[in-house]
């Protein structure tokens, strides 16, 4: 997987976000591709930035080739992998 979030792009990251409650409503904003096509996932970061949690999405269209990139602020569920996020408080 590549990474989705260049640095020092972080303000800009922020402002785009769009909160979500879960995976789901970030497929329902999501949708499906002008040509109707379902979107897949070709990269993917979830980027911790003041306290919030952010997932970064590059999505492809399998059938037409299209590309698209989607901000979430994914902090009201998801669930730190690991110990070392411990000083990530919410
Ligand atoms: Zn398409």
């Amino acid at each position: 997987m590549d990474r989705v979030v260049p640095s020092g792009s972080e303000a800009q990251l922020v402002s785009k976000a769009v909160p979500v409650p879960s995976i789901d409503a970030e497929d329902d904003f999501l949708g499906t591709c002008a040509c109707g096509g379902r979107w897949s996932v070709r990269a993917e970061d979830v980027t911790p930035i003041h306290d919030h949690w952010y997932d970064a999405l590059v999505v492809g269209c399998p059938c037409c080739g299209r590309c698209r990139r989607a901000i979430f602020d994914v902090t009201s569920f998801f669930s730190p992998p690991t110990s070392a996020w411990s000083r990530v408080t919410r």
